[in-house]
């Protein structure tokens, strides 16, 4: 059986215990950066098994997964990210696993939705979405993220390996679009050797549809996806590449920390975007915080460990006693993982990405 990432021991909160109650925005971490964005995962399940994130011999059928008992409640998260919304963020983004696997999601983002000042998204495969979309939109969800690999059938069944079509999550973008939560960002990992044929495929089928697609370096986070440096496509090839057909223009970042490389194209088809994280590391304007599904908090998406949040919540802490841990925990923060990449311990455990979410 596969060891679950919540078998690492997470950090002990003793020495935060006595963390003092806090009001405001939290602290600037160790380096200087604001905390702004939260990303809750909201499951660990997924239905795909991507081989870069839940490598299908690694998440198999006997694969322990958190069981529902562990996640957080609705209430929890809701109380979590208040709490977060004072300390500063403005942004919150739901993620998984899967997101739409959990059981009544619109349920949370109504009450998510409600937290003034924050911009709710969520991130997804898609698979699913054109069942929901119109009752995320209707629970107050404005934008939606839409992970897809390849446009071919087959290559798509192949990423995924559950045998998912490709024209569902087309579905399920033409429904989100038609739902108002766009411009819809469809998000393609890409894998040398893998899926490197797609990426002017994705090209034509995207331009003029007034959705932004962004290409993402493979990364090697987790421990099961067999990670090497020669699978990784930089962002500058694959902007090279699309260059030479479709000639592009750089734009200027939509907001600070914006983790995306802006390009429009020269002939007014419309926005796409790289994700460089391997190879123009972006940590010095990193401003999130993730939750996981059982309600540990990760400051690095290549943490080992992380910061148990629920047993201070079920304990009965106020607001302002979770405000202060969170606002030292985030004081004390100072990853910059991907900056410090080449130098990394190879086979270092670290938690997976279908845990935290990306
Ligand atoms: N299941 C949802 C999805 O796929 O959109 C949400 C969770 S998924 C972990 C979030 C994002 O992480 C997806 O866009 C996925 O492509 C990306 N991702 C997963 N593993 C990755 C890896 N090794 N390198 C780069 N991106 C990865
Ligand atoms: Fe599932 Fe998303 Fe990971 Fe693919 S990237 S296995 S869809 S969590
Ligand atoms: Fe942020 Fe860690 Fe990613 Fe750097 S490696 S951008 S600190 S999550």
């Amino acid at each position: 059986m596969t060891s679950h990432p919540t078998h690492l021991h997470p950090v002990s909160l003793d020495r935060l215990r006595t963390a003092p109650a806090h009001a405001g925005e939290a602290p600037p971490d160790r380096l200087g950066r604001a905390m702004r964005d939260l990303r809750i995962s909201v499951t660990d399940r997924c239905n795909f098994r991507c081989s870069y994130c839940m490598p299908r011999d690694q998440f198999g059928r006997d694969h322990a997964f958190l069981p529902r008992e562990a996640l957080l409640r609705f209430e929890e998260i809701t109380q979590i990210a208040r709490v977060f919304a004072g300390l500063g963020v403005r942004k919150i983004r739901l993620t998984g696993g899967e997101p739409l696997l959990r059981k009544n999601l619109p349920d949370l983002v109504a009450m998510l939705a409600e937290i003034p000042d924050v911009e709710l998204t969520l991130t997804t495969n898609g698979a699913l979405l054109a069942r929901h979309a119109r009752a995320l939109r209707e629970a107050g969800l404005r934008r939606v993220t839409v992970s897809l690999d390849a446009l071919d059938d087959a290559v798509f069944r192949q990423m995924n390996d559950m045998d998912f079509p490709v024209a569902d999550v087309l579905a399920g973008i033409d429904a989100a679009a038609a739902e108002g939560l766009g411009p819809v960002k469809v998000n393609a990992v890409i894998r040398r050797g893998l899926n490197d044929g797609q990426i002017l495929p994705l090209v034509r089928h995207f331009r003029n549809s007034g959705h932004i697609l962004r290409f993402i370096e493979y990364m090697d986070v987790g421990s099961t996806n067999g990670w090497r440096l020669d699978d990784v496509l930089p962002a500058q090839a694959i902007l090279d590449h699309i260059h030479a057909v479709h000639p592009l223009q750089a734009l200027e970042p939509g907001y600070g920390g914006e983790v995306a490389e802006r390009w429009r194209y020269a002939d007014g088809a419309g926005e796409i975007g790289v994700i460089a994280s391997v190879t123009r590391a972006f940590c010095r304007d990193c401003t999130r915080m993730r939750l996981s599904p059982e309600g540990r908090l990760f400051t690095c998406l290549f943490a080992s460990q992380g910061y148990d949040l629920r047993e201070h919540l079920r304990a009965g802490d106020s607001p302002a006693q979770l405000a202060g841990r969170i606002a030292a925990i985030w004081a004390a923060r100072s990853d910059r993982y991907s900056e410090l990449r080449s130098e990394a311990t190879p086979g270092t455990r670290r938690i997976e990405m279908s845990y935290i979410g990306g």
